[in-house]
């Protein structure tokens, strides 16, 4: 493994996929529970203190009572069936969450919630020495022989790492599929999951309905937003609209709209980066149409759905992620007439309707779905300029 120049320390995470037996994920949710306990109870102690002194426990008040009320609470004896270490973690996250909120870097510590928060962190020292194989992690007594999975390369890098383990967060996410969180301290650098290249050639069709259908069959959908979350940017809106120009409640409404609007925007970025990544890390050759994305602006009832989508932002990106991974992109011109032509024999029809879902040939007979067609000619058409600017060999 490469060295970096300087040598730096960092810490380093990786999530990997854990695989846990019914019997092991019946012990960490009551793990999760108790974790949770030693949260709830250290926040209802402090509430009172805090309501009457605006003050908080310092660490050692907050760590006698663990050690002598928490775990030795003679009505919960299960308490005691877990890793000491583990649950001590509870004080320390809680002392974090006080010290934050008296620096007024955080809100108020709230009370962790059973189909929120499940998770546990593992320290080195509760960890066994033996902590991680292939594919199998060892952490305490009653979590042995883990099935765990992630790339290949992150894989390895975790092996050869597995000295410089500082911790291990075990968690079980809102749709019930189980992470673990490896934090080590290391000067190597961590391998990219994306740094196989790919041998791809792909055609890509952007569209309204379907935000991507590639070449090779794969369609990709536009990103869900949450209902909720569009009914709360109408509500907003709403106010925001009906406040007094000026006035400090237009600022409130104001913000509150914004910060709707973040998380939207956040959600679809992500997606534009993951799939922009994603295509050019498996491609040598990408062609993508050189929509009009003004044109169809003036569309007003699209105009939304375009925004929303981003294809000019998606080119965007495709362009210098293209030049960083050393893919070549290339656009077909817009007046090609990518969904008119059959990819099967080249004949082009002179007319094709929106609502024409499928493609069929009149000449050839061949039938395909309208979108993938598009596509094919493109990638066939962007293969063909390549060449012609020399930029690939005859395939
Ligand atoms: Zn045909």
């Amino acid at each position: 493994m490469k060295r970096s120049k300087k040598n730096i320390e960092n810490l380093v995470s990786i999530k990997v996929k854990l695989h846990p037996t019914l019997a092991q994920q019946e012990y960490c949710n009551k793990l999760f529970g108790v974790v949770r306990l030693a949260y709830n109870s250290l926040l209802t102690k402090n509430q009172e203190d805090y309501k009457q002194k605006k003050t908080k426990y310092n660490f050692y008040d907050l760590q006698k009572w663990f050690y002598s009320d928490f775990l030795k609470n003679p009505d919960k004896p299960y308490i005691n069936e877990h890793n000491t270490k583990v649950l001590k973690q509870s004080v320390v996250n809680f002392d974090n969450a006080m010290t934050r909120f008296f620096k007024k870097q955080g809100k108020y510590p709230v009370f962790k919630k059973r189909h929120r928060y499940n998770k546990a962190k593992f320290l080195k020292d509760a960890i066994s020495k033996n902590n991680l194989k292939d594919g199998n992690l060892h952490l305490t007594r009653q979590l042995k022989d883990v099935k765990w999975a992630t790339s290949e390369e992150h894989s390895r890098f975790l092996v050869d790492n597995r000295d410089a383990i500082q911790s291990i967060t075990i968690e079980r996410d809102k749709t019930g599929e189980w992470w673990g969180a490896i934090l080590f301290h290391t000067t190597d650098r961590l391998p990219s999951k994306s740094r196989a290249k790919g041998n791809g050639q792909i055609g890509i069709d952007l569209g309204i309905n379907t935000f991507a259908v590639l070449s090779n069959g794969e369609k990709i959908s536009n990103p869900k937003f949450k209902r909720s979350r569009i009914r709360k940017i109408k509500l907003y809106h709403k106010r925001h609209s009906k406040k007094q120009k000026g006035s400090s409640n237009k600022e409130k409404a104001r913000v509150k709209l914004a910060k709707v609007y973040k998380r939207m925007t956040n959600q679809k970025n992500d997606f534009l980066q993951n799939l922009s990544k994603r295509l050019v890390c498996e491609n040598q050759a990408i062609a993508v149409e050189d929509l009009n994305v003004k044109g169809m602006m003036r569309n007003r009832k699209l105009s939304l759905s375009i925004q929303e989508l981003s294809i000019g932002e998606f080119k965007r990106m495709l362009e210098y992620k293209s030049i960083r991974h050393g893919c070549r992109l290339v656009k077909v011109d817009r007046f090609f007439s990518s969904s008119k032509i059959c990819n099967a024999c080249g004949n082009k029809k002179d007319s094709l309707s929106l609502s024409e879902r499928e493609y069929v040939c009149e000449s050839c007979g061949h039938s395909a779905d309208r979108d993938m067609n598009a596509a094919k000619n493109i990638l066939k058409e962007g293969l063909r300029l390549l060449q012609e600017q020399g930029q690939i060999g005859v395939p």
